[in-house]
């Protein structure tokens, strides 16, 4: 490299981020571990693919034409299927991409941002990117939500208050009194973003953080994806419904115009007419998620809680190690890297033979 280059001056606040802790590719995998039968168990993606409606609705993509930069289309069948007007509903590809337009369209330099650890990468390098400073409330030692802490900040008016719920990467989900709580500590300067990629998973007693959200005063992006229960993770679509239509203004002025790809938004629209696939497919993923759950907690490791699909297990070792081990069987799972949680692995809710797999594969590492 040329020392000029190495001079060329990069903007700190992005050059400097930690980088997104992403899970390995399937491809890759195979290469390590010299199997072509992997188990893909570290993105959280559904096993059971996606509705059949949608290959038959991509039929008609043109390639050759942009896509529609409003997605009038999506946003009209979501705005029907939430119960919101469609100058509410901001369409990203992938929510991911939400967190990163709320980001620019909210912070200056200097500004607080708070959020949960362990958590989410995205709410932290996302705020960072945009100078942001960011405060971390950590999960109680029983792995809740410590809705006391998380007053306590809120109460010091950060900027954006990020929060997943369920929560990815622990899977626990705020009750109604404890969004209560939060929602009445929210002052008007703080924006809360509530991040709801597993809402699908929840338990049916837990409550909508839209609708809740929707009946109290505060601005908030409530974020929703397509990759999980809807499995189309690959196609790169999900979505901000805000409080207000000048919030989601800001959000749209803040992300690039053709943003959702064609193939994205028809996809997306074709799997909401079809959501009793979803529905169906996430009643077979909870059956699964109680059955692994109830093996893991046989064999003696803390019990794991979860309103999504996925367990966060203390596997009491080193995670990385612990890592290459599930690897070497063919088996990707994500290693939690967060201060105090490098012996938690993350696992997603696979096919029965994939879990199956990985019970094996854990039941050996601990039992070593
Ligand atoms: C998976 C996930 C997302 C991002 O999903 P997209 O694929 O970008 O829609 C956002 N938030 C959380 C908490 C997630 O786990």
């Amino acid at each position: 490299m040329k020392a000029s280059h190495t001079e060329f001056p990069l903007n700190p606040h992005v050059a400097g981020l930690p980088p997104y802790n992403a899970g390995m590719n399937i491809a890759a995998a195979r290469l390590h571990s010299g199997r072509e039968d992997i188990a893909a168990l570290a993105s959280n993606e559904n096993p059971d693919g996606c509705s059949p409606a949608v290959a038959a609705a991509l039929a008609s993509l043109n390639p050759a034409r942009y896509c529609d930069p409003a997605c009038t289309a999506l946003r009209a069948a979501l705005g029907e299927k939430l119960g919101v007007a469609t100058d509410r509903i901001v369409v990203g590809n992938g929510s991911e991409e939400m967190i990163a337009a709320v980001c620019r369209a909210v912070l200056r330099p200097g500004a607080v941002v708070a959020t949960i650890c362990p958590g989410f990468g995205l709410h932290e390098i996302e705020a960072l990117a945009n100078g942001a400073v960011v405060v971390k409330v950590p999960m109680r030692r029983d792995l809740e939500f410590d809705i006391a802490a998380i007053i306590g900040e809120l109460e010091k008016t950060p900027a954006i208050f990020f929060l997943s719920s369920p929560s990815n990467p622990v899977g626990v989900a705020l009750g109604r009194e404890s969004l209560d709580r939060i929602i009445a500590a929210v002052r008007p300067e703080t924006l809360l973003v509530l991040d709801e990629a597993y809402f699908e998973f929840a338990d049916d007693n837990l409550p909508d953080g839209l609708a809740v959200l929707s009946a109290s005063s505060l601005s908030f992006v409530v974020l929703r994806t397509f990759s999980k229960a809807y499995g189309l993770a690959g196609l790169r679509v999900g979505y901000a419904v805000t409080s207000d239509a000048r919030l989601a203004g800001a959000m749209t002025a803040a992300k690039t115009p053709f943003n959702v790809n064609a193939a994205a938004q028809i996809a997306a629209v074709a799997a909401l007419r079809d959501e009793a696939w979803m529905r169906s497919s996430v009643l077979t993923l909870k059956a699964e998620r109680t059955r692994v759950a109830a093996a893991i907690a046989a064999m003696g490791l803390p019990a794991v809680r979860s309103q999504t699909n996925f367990l966060f297990i203390d596997i009491r070792r080193d995670s990385q190690m612990a890592m290459q081990h599930f690897l070497s069987q063919g088996i990707i799972v994500k290693a939690w890297k967060e201060s105090g949680f490098e012996n938690f692995i993350r696992v997603t809710i696979g096919t029965p033979s994939d879990n199956d797999r990985f019970l094996d594969a854990i039941g050996a590492l601990t039992t070593q």
